[in-house]
């Protein structure tokens, strides 16, 4: 309403990456485009990290090739960044429903959750609230997304699974959104461990049977790991709000406590084709350095690879993500309209016989209403 809406990627010197976004509005949104923004980061450990993996087949450790020779690193694994990372989204959009004033209270009832009761999502409630259930949680092998809602910005920018449970309108269909947001594993540049294992807490019942079932790393304090992520098909405000989640990222692990308080710092984003780099090269061209020689490094290597640099601080000052009329409201706008094509893509996929890969969206009437007026 105040008319006068604060250009972040302008003001972050990163209008360039314009290109590289989806619109709102855009009734073809929900296909991939062959772009990508890369983003490079660090996370630093502040205090004792914990990696813990249950299970086979996840690594904590693993070998890192370099010019010298080969180290054995911790390593912090895409699944658990992604998943810290969609919690801090969820947390913050939690803040900005709680922040709400009368009038936008009123503009997200109307204009978001009730616009997804008519597209037939099932889990609209005034006060909107989507939950992250842990795995397994009562019916099996879905039961992961069981609350998750299917329509608000961490569901479509992250992914979930999706069936009749959630909108009435998918009938015998399951619908999975893909994340758009993809992470390397992050390497440390160095093997900062303590040796001791503790396979014995008393805490879960896995560790009840006296067996080793997981294992566990203990990272030190100012360890430094590279993470790299790449985003695809975001809008303007779904890249901000994603950045912004990273970069004020503030814990890891999933006990509260001693454990697992990191700082993560972005150094550079890229939009393009191809990816022109991953975690584990510039891990490797950094291995056995510390903090201030690999940001250093990093940062020359991110230039010369056409990476913008991205100021933290900047990024921090530019969001206010408790703003009504702010970032976090275009965010809703963005998913609300995602999840919009997504149910029309459904509906038209019921409605023209299963034509099998979906590709082609037939467009009869599909005038892209732009939602972005005030
Ligand atoms: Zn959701």
């Amino acid at each position: 309403m105040s008319g006068e809406k604060r250009d972040v990627l302008a003001e972050l010197g990163l209008g360039d990456l314009r290109p590289y976004l989806r619109s709102i509005g855009d009734k073809d949104r929900i296909f991939p485009k062959a772009h990508r923004i890369e983003v490079v980061f660090l996370v630093r450990a502040a205090n004792y990290l914990l990696l813990r993996t249950e299970g086979a087949g996840t690594i904590n450790m693993t070998t890192l090739e370099y010019s010298g020779g080969a180290m054995e690193v911790p390593v912090i694994q895409p699944q658990k960044l992604m998943a810290v990372t969609r919690r801090q989204m969820l947390q913050l959009l939690r803040e900005y429903r709680d922040s709400l004033d009368e009038v936008s209270k009123r503009w997200l009832v109307q204009e978001v959750i009730g616009k997804a009761k008519d597209l037939g999502f099932k889990k609209v409630s005034e006060e909107w609230n989507c939950t992250i259930q842990p795995p397994l949680a009562e019916f099996g092998e879905k039961a992961t997304d069981i609350g998750m809602d299917g329509f608000c910005p961490h569901c479509t920018i992250f992914g979930a699974a999706l069936t009749e449970q959630h909108n009435e309108k998918f009938g015998g269909l399951s619908i999975g959104i893909k994340t758009r947001v993809r992470f390397d594993p992050a390497f440390a540049t160095q093997r900062r461990i303590t040796p001791e294992t503790h396979n014995k807490v008393t805490e879960g019942h896995l560790s009840m049977t006296g067996q080793a079932l997981f294992s566990e790393v203990h990272v030190e304090p100012g360890t430094v790991f590279i993470g790299r992520a790449e985003l695809v098909d975001l809008t303007e405000p779904e890249l901000v709000a994603t950045l912004y989640s990273l970069a004020t990222l503030r814990e890891l692990g999933g006990r509260s406590g001693i454990y697992g308080t990191v700082r993560v710092e972005i150094l550079g984003v890229k939009a393009g084709k191809y990816a022109s780099t991953t975690a584990y090269d510039l891990a490797a061209e950094n291995a056995g350095k510390g903090y201030e020689e690999v940001k250093k490094n990093l940062k020359e290597r991110l230039e010369k690879l056409g990476f913008t640099p991205v100021d933290n601080s900047k990024l921090l000052a530019a969001v206010d993500h408790k703003d009504p009329n702010g970032l976090f409201k275009d965010l809703w706008r963005s998913s609300i309209d995602f999840a919009e094509k997504m149910v029309k893509w459904v509906e038209e996929l019921k409605g023209g016989g299963q034509k099998g890969s979906g590709k082609k969206s037939r467009s009869k009437k599909a005038e892209p209403e732009e939602s972005e007026e005030e």
